[in-house]
């Protein structure tokens, strides 16, 4: 990691009055979380063609597949704790400068590091709770894991209509919140500063965030481990691991923020 890089997101930021911050996989990463495209991880033992929203809706066979995947890449998450790059997301919100937090990601971290909920944005919702597909019902993740335990139950329906209950997250083949997505491109649309973390941007139509935010004038930062198609756009590439990298900015932005009040 350069430091030229860290300097310069620390002084974007610094000028900014209005930032978003969009994060990936790639953040959560150092808190034992794995990414999708990551080799040995749960993506070799199952197809992904099996768990999708259509083949979920269709049988019992694949709520099923659906529910042992589900159940199997839960407990990283629920286990995990926040790290130094979520953190720091928290110290931007704190001073006054988070216009949004939109997230792919589904573990609910931004959450437990202290964000306030209002502004993170779960484009692909979260493992922490579980909805019925049919009447959108919600319930706390655990208060129906606990049942399914308790009387040995593999795919778990809802009191009210008898429709499959799923894990809250956005599925294959199932269509983004469409209020939420507006929302992130609204803000995209209104910062000064939009900074990417841990996202490899392959993922559509989360990753025209940047683009949206640069065409409106924003200033785009991007860390994150690994070269993505959108670098061309950035004004600021930091590559390598964002924990390192966002608490050294921050601690740039905090000398640049004393220097200019003292
Ligand atoms: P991705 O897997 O496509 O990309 C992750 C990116 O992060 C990669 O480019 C990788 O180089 C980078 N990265 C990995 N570790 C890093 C680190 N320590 N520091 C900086 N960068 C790092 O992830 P995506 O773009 O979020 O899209 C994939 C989908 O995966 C999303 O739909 C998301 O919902 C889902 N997902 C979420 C979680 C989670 O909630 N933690 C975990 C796995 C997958
Ligand atoms: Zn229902």
């Amino acid at each position: 990691m350069e430091h030229n890089e860290i300097a310069s997101i620390a002084r974007m930021l610094h000028r900014a009055r209005k930032v978003v911050v969009f994060t990936g996989a790639g953040i959560s990463t150092e808190s034992g979380i794995p990414d999708f495209r990551s080799p040995g991880g749960i993506w070799s033992r199952y197809n992904a063609d099996d768990l999708t929203y259509q083949k979920f809706r269709s049988s019992e066979h694949y709520r099923r597949i659906y529910w042992k995947y589900d159940r199997e890449r839960y407990p990283a998450m629920r286990d995990a704790a926040p790290n130094e790059a979520h953190h720091a997301i928290v110290e931007i919100e704190k001073a006054g400068k988070l216009s949004a937090l939109v997230t792919q990601n589904i573990d609910g971290l931004h959450a437990k590091a202290g964000n306030s909920r209002e502004k993170i944005l779960e484009l692909h919702g979260t493992v922490h709770e579980v909805v019925c597909v049919d009447c959108g019902m919600r319930w706390p993740r655990e208060e129906i894991t606990d049942f399914m335990d308790r009387e040995g139950v593999d795919v778990p329906y809802c009191d009210q209509c008898d429709g499959p209950l799923k894990c809250a997250t956005i599925a294959f083949g199932q269509t983004l919140p469409q209020e939420i997505l507006a929302q992130s491109f609204a803000m995209a649309g209104q910062c000064d500063v939009l900074i990417t973390v841990g996202s490899s941007l392959v993922v559509q139509p989360a990753n025209m965030l940047p683009l949206e935010a640069s065409r409106k004038g924003a200033k785009l930062a991007l860390i994150n481990m690994t070269p993505t198609v959108y670098d061309s756009i950035m004004d600021v590439i930091a590559l390598g691991s964002a924990g390192a990298i966002m608490s050294s900015v921050m601690k740039e932005f905090r000398q640049l923020t004393q220097s200019s009040s003292g």
